[in-house]
């Protein structure tokens, strides 16, 4: 079961997106010990895997308490379609690294990795 933080996060990620799902059809998996880890796209902090109705989203270790990098995994499987559509990710969801730290007070803004490592 993912942590009591996780339904937070997820309820959040409903209220911006506006759109409803079921976070315990998310079977969740973490790197332990590493900030990126590779994939068929290059080193990732985190990435979704779907295969047909089976929803898993692997995070690395340091950001599994990271609430831009969990939630922009969750927004990926609310939307459950290709790509990062703008009106999502950033207007409504500030879910990149920059719309995240723009969103923030200046002393809770998270250091980005080097370079965007999200998938
Ligand atoms: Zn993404």
């Amino acid at each position: 079961m993912p942590p009591a933080t996780y339904q937070v996060w997820w309820a959040s990620t409903e209220g911006c997106s506006q759109i409803r799902g079921d976070l315990g059809r998310i079977k969740w998996y973490v790197v332990p010990g590493v900030s990126t880890f590779p994939t068929d796209e290059g080193e990732k902090v985190g990435i979704r895997i779907q295969t047909g109705d089976d929803v898993r989203i692997v995070i690395a270790g340091n950001y599994v308490e990271h609430e831009m990098v969990v939630r922009h995994e969750m927004l990926h499987a609310l939307l459950n379609r290709a790509g990062h559509p703008a009106e999502y990710f950033q207007d409504r969801c500030h879910l990149t690294w920059e719309t995240w730290a723009a969103s923030r007070p200046t002393n809770e803004a998270p250091p980005p990795p080097d370079g965007d490592k999200l998938s």
